[in-house]
């Protein structure tokens, strides 16, 4: 059988981890398949989707600005990616066919589960409403959290959020913010803000030592919340836990392998090294 071909495609996808993630993953199974980006603007999408049967490629993680558009381009669109109106994740069969997946959000779980951290019954708090906050919080509801509040600084899309996911997701407003920090078990960051700055995505000093905190931006690894985090005492878990997990569940669903997580995080921790901050 001849090299299998995945890639990401999004635009732009220079600054990608995926490669790097990817490429690790492959090799730490051994199978014959290898790895690329592929710049595709949104003009170009429908036509890339439709040309896939003729092409290598078995499998695509999709990337910004194309997680929405690609549910319509596909044959078929699993049953959370249905509800998100969202993907990450293309298989593409022997014939052809074409299958959307999503793996952010039970990438995050099984983050939070290497780490230790209980998802059922306890109460999260989540920062952010955009595309990764949606995943996560719709798979905090399968994994049975108890409570998942959203806070987000447009406040319609948050609410909007709460009423797809229904119980036990509630909308937090700016004013009730401190009270909702005190009352959760795990604070998530999953809004830009911290992503190549030092800016954080709420005040620190609400940080307590018994909350768990985890950021899914990844650049820089630790970010300035969990650099005040961790100094407050709270556990903590960076967002390359989640980015590494959701890319082990798009090479299962590829391959059938499972991959090797640490050389998928040695990989990426290379890659951004190179990185600055501001
Ligand atoms: P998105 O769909 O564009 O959503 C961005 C979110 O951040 C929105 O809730 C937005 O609020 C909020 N936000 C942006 N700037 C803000 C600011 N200055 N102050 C307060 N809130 C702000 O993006 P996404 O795909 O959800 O990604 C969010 C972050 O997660 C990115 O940094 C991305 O790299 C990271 N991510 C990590 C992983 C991982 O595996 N670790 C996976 C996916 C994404 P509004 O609604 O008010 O605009």
């Amino acid at each position: 059988m001849s090299t299998r071909h995945a890639a990401v495609i999004g635009h732009p996808v220079t600054h990608s981890l995926s490669p790097a993630i990817h490429t690790a993953g492959f090799r730490s199974t051994g199978v014959d398949w290898d790895y690329s980006a592929i710049d595709v603007p949104p003009e170009g999408l429908a036509a890339f989707v439709s040309d896939l049967s003729r092409t290598t490629l078995h499998g695509l993680s999709v990337t910004m600005p194309h997680k929405n558009a690609i549910c319509a381009l596909v044959d078929e669109v699993d049953a959370t990616s249905a509800l998100l109106a969202s993907a990450n994740t293309v298989t593409i069969d022997e014939t052809g066919r074409t299958r959307a997946h999503t793996t952010d959000g039970d990438g995050f779980c099984d983050a939070l589960v290497e780490a230790g951290v209980s998802i059922d019954g306890s109460r999260f708090l989540v920062l952010g409403a955009g595309g990764a906050a949606r995943s996560i919080v719709e798979a905090l509801v399968r994994h049975r959290a108890g409570r998942v509040g959203v806070s987000n600084r447009t406040v319609d899309t948050a609410r909007s959020l709460v009423e797809t996911m229904g119980e036990p997701v509630t909308l937090v407003s700016a004013g009730f913010l401190a009270d909702e920090v005190s009352n959760s078990d795990v604070l998530v960051n999953a809004t830009n803000v911290g992503m190549g700055s030092r800016q954080t995505p709420l005040d620190c000093n609400l940080l307590r030592s018994d909350l768990v905190v985890v950021d899914i931006v990844y650049h820089p690894l630790e970010t300035e919340l969990l650099r005040r985090a961790r100094a407050a005492g709270c556990a903590t878990v960076d967002g390359l836990r989640m980015l590494i997990h959701q890319a082990v569940r798009q090479q299962v669903l590829w391959t059938g392998m499972r991959p090797d997580t640490t050389m998928m995080t040695e990989a990426a921790r290379r890659a951004l090294e190179s990185r600055p901050v501001s």
